[in-house]
């Protein structure tokens, strides 16, 4: 089948999160299993076409919005490892030649809604153009919201194709005011409140759960706590009217880019069999963090956007008893200011044991998860998450929070049948973090034990092979 993706981040050409990766790995599995696949995104000012070998295929390209049409470029990334797959990058200056994605200092950009229904009306003009026109529209998160209408409007003599809506994470809505909706061109017959109205706005995401053929997301179990009151962010009633159209599929995890086996970014490699090149990291790690250089300290590790849903109020309020103990423990992350100088300030007085890195650095997140012994992930709620994964492939097992994907891909370490592969609490308060915590540290220091557990992690396969067959199965169906 041909499918076409519509994303607004696509690794490696920009990031602020498992989207990216997700995009960067999900259209590769589909061409494993035979089918074409077309990503398409914007290019922003930080995908500059010669670092990233970007060939130019047209200057304007006419997509329309609303009663015009914008002359967009189109750029082609190399993806000479799997011809089948081909990522188109739309270039429209005054749109996507910005240093932020969604935003700036100030705030999410003011003409938002304008840009990403420019996306999704450039992503199904190129492919009218280049005689690609899909079976499947893919759209991926709020940004794809604008794919998904347009795709249910007349393009030529083509065949309406059949679409499919991911949600990667709710809390993010692409919410605008009514008045955006004829200049853009956006479909006026699903502006109700059984379609992308949302209480007398235009949502993006709202348009993708109402109007898709079918609805996923990534795990089994956000699936369904979506579907509740407390998870819903409001849109509860609407996903529990399309349970139906709805399933979580679980991300996979990109061995080619993580894996401990042939990882560049590491100081050294190492596998299930032979862990000495983890202790190699472990080091290098602590000396480039400024930590005492000890092998025998459990070394724990967190990379994260700094926000209220990752859990850093919790982090914060278990820090002060951990550091009582014999730990060490090293952040990466950016976000919100306040926690980034609440993490600085606690990272200040205990240099010898906190270290914290604020900023968004790649190749110091393969050296995290190389180089700890346990990883911390204690979200308040976490659609799949990926980093539990990654730490799993690494050896450093995770502690997490029993929700969404965590639930679905961490079991709990019980020591009495030498079972689990990670530490788990229900309940998101200080006690039960520091409680699971605690019982890691314990685990830690038992090394059979831990060597045992460590084993059993690296063992886990969440490839993307599973994944993409789920999603070819869903194709299929429509
Ligand atoms: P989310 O998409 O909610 O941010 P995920 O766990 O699904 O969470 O994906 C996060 C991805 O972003 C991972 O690949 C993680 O390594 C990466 N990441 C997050 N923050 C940083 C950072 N400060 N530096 C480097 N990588 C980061």
């Amino acid at each position: 089948m041909r499918i076409l993706h519509v994303a607004s981040e696509v690794a490696p050409y920009s990031k602020t999160g498992g989207l990216a990766d997700v995009l960067g790995a999900l259209p590769k599995a589909l061409a494993a299993l035979g089918h074409d696949v077309t990503v398409v995104t914007p290019r922003y000012r930080s995908v500059d076409p010669e670092r990233f070998g970007l060939a130019r295929r047209l200057r304007g390209l006419a997509a329309p919005l609303g009663g015009d049409t914008v002359a967009v470029g189109v750029y082609e990334g190399q993806a000479a490892s799997t011809p089948k797959v081909r990522v188109y990058l739309v270039d429209h200056k005054p749109s996507f030649d910005r240093d932020g994605i969604y935003g700036d200092a100030n705030g999410d950009y003011a003409d938002n809604a304008r840009r990403f229904a420019l996306l999704g009306s450039a992503a199904l003009a190129l492919a009218a153009e280049f005689g690609a026109w899909p079976d499947v529209v893919h759209g991926h998160d709020w940004q794809a919201g604008p794919a998904i209408l347009f795709a249910r409007r007349r393009w030529g003599g083509l065949p309406p194709p059949k679409t499919v809506f991911t949600i990667h994470n709710l809390a993010f809505q692409g919410l605008f005011p009514e008045s955006v909706i004829d200049p853009l061109g956006l479909p006026r017959e699903y502006y109700n409140p059984e379609g992308y109205e949302f209480y007398g706005q235009a949502s993006y995401l709202k348009a993708g759960l109402t109007v898709a053929d079918r609805l996923t997301t990534v795990s089994p179990r956000y699936a369904r706590e979506i579907q509740t009151p407390e998870q819903g962010f409001g849109m509860d009633g609407v996903l529990r009217a399309r349970a139906k159209v709805l399933t979580g599929i679980l991300n996979g995890c990109d061995y080619d880019v993580w894996n401990p086996e042939r990882d560049v970014q590491l100081p050294a490699t190492y596998s299930a069999e032979s862990l000495a090149g983890k202790r190699v990291c472990k080091a290098a790690l602590q000396r480039e963090l400024n930590l005492p250089v000890r092998a025998d300290v459990p070394l724990c590790g967190s990379i994260s956007r700094l926000t209220d849903q990752k859990g850093f109020d919790l982090i914060l309020g278990a820090l002060p008893t951990l550091l009582e103990r014999d730990l060490q423990y090293v952040i990466l992350g950016s976000g919100a200011p306040e926690l980034e100088s609440a993490l600085s300030e606690l990272a200040a007085r205990h240099p010898r044991k906190l270290s914290v890195r604020i900023g968004y650095d790649e190749a110091l997140a393969h050296r995290i998860e190389a180089g700890c012994d346990l990883y911390v992930m204690p979200s308040r709620f976490e659609p799949c998450g990926l980093n539990q994964m990654y730490s799993l492939r690494y050896g450093t097992p995770p502690i997490v929070r029993a929700t969404g994907g965590l639930d679905d891909t961490i079991v709990d370490f019980d020591a009495r049948s030498r079972s689990g592969t990670g530490f788990k609490f229900e309940s998101y308060d200080v006690p039960s973090l520091t409680e699971s915590w605690r019982r890691a540290l314990v685990a830690y220091g038992n090394p059979d034990d831990f060597s045992a557990l460590v084993k059993r992690c690296m063992a886990q396969d969440f490839s993307w092979t599973r994944s993409a067959e789920a999603y070819s199965r869903l194709y299929s169906q429509i």
